[in-house]
């Protein structure tokens, strides 16, 4: 095989590559490509012949190259490119064809995989302080105890109390930990059946009245008795006993909770409104992110976790729906969950 059918058959190969993949001559000019290489790199013009510093200005990129043409020895470097937007790990390589030694370059996008760990880190320090504050007043307060508060009868049950309930913080924390990480993993399967809605939101509403109460807040169903909705009932139901109880949270005292159902053609849109003092647009496109809240000590103090939303987001989309958000300051919010309608 002489050198020009080597180099054919390499050009064949790399033209069915997906990485991006530059052959640098001993003059340091690119002298193979394959597509990939020239959309991401030399996107107006074809790449053959140019100086590599040229093509890709990368300091780094330019030595490796020469330890491979002129040493014959093999690097790994890290590549950034559009200012940081594109992200590669490269290996170059010697190649020996023909006469002249060359010099090849395999590009490894890392960009979404960096993207994706640095979600990854934010949630885990995310995790770590949302658990470590109940943690530390938990720790705080049995010292408390242990330095005598548990022969103080005046507050020592009080103590107690603290205690418990940020246990059970923690507590409900690990619970939508664990749910959001099964959901995410592909865990949770969701079997739709056709589910009376009217009756499910009586339900909650049921369950959910001592707190309405408690707060003078009127919970109103404007649901037909005779809608069906396409769902899996138990995930329904939790995305709504989110929603409402949300609402309820967030509602003014004396406000008024209303869910209401609309068909728009191919979707069904479950609606759950309050009269509160409705989110800053600032917050609302975020407002479905794990952990994210308007006001953090607020949500602490109601027993929130900044999860509800997310699992919503992901139970809606598990189903081919969706979740959203709509909100006018100083007159409350309306969140909607959207499926795909039963066929008629
Ligand atoms: P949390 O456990 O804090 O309620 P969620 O994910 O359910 O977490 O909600 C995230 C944040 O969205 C809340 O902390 C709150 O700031 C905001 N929010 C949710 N529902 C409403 C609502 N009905 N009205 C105003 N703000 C809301």
């Amino acid at each position: 095989m002489d050198a020009n059918e080597r180099r054919e058959i390499l050009s064949a190969i790399l033209d069915t590559t997906r990485e991006c993949v530059i052959v640098a001559n001993k003059d340091s000019r690119v002298s193979g490509w394959n597509e990939a290489a020239r959309r991401a790199f030399s996107p107006n013009s074809s790449p053959d012949g140019r100086r590599i510093s040229e093509v890709l200005r990368d300091l780094e990129l330019h030595e490796a190259f020469g330890r491979a043409l002129n040493d014959g020895l093999e690097s790994e470097i890290r590549l950034e490119i559009a200012g940081g937007e594109r992200k590669f790990d490269v290996h170059v390589s010697p190649l020996d064809l023909g006469e002249d030694r060359e010099a090849i370059a395999f590009f490894y996008e890392t960009t979404r995989l960096d993207r994706l760990e640095i979600v990854r880190q934010e949630f885990l320090s995310n995790i770590s302080h949302e658990l470590r504050t109940p943690l530390t007043s938990i720790l705080a307060f049995v010292e408390t105890l242990e330095d005598g508060g548990i022969d103080d009868e005046a507050n020592n049950r009080r103590f107690l109390g603290v205690i418990r309930r940020n246990a059970e913080r923690m507590n409900s924390l690990i619970a939508d930990i664990l749910e959001l990480s099964q959901i995410e993993a592909g865990r949770v399967a969701v079997e739709p059946t056709a589910v009376a809605l009217g009756s499910l939101v009586n339900e909650i509403f049921l369950a959910l009245g001592t707190k309405a109460n408690s707060r003078e807040i009127k919970l109103v169903s404007r649901v037909d008795p005779s809608v069906r909705v396409f769902a899996d009932i138990q995930r329904l139901e939790q995305m709504l006993v989110n929603l409402i109880d949300n609402a309820i949270k967030f509602d003014r005292t004396g406000g008024v909770v209303t869910v209401s159902y609309e068909n728009r053609g191919s979707v069904d849109v479950i609606s759950v409104s309050d009269t509160g003092e409705g989110i800053l647009p600032e917050h609302l496109a975020r407002i479905f992110e794990r952990f994210y809240r308007v006001d953090r000590a607020r949500s602490r103090e109601m027993g929130g976790t900044g999860l509800g939303l997310a699992i919503v987001k992901h139970l809606a989309r598990l189903h081919k729906g969706d979740a959203a958000v709509e909100s006018a300051l100083g007159q409350g919010s309306t969140f909607r969950i959207e499926l795909p309608a039963l066929a008629k």
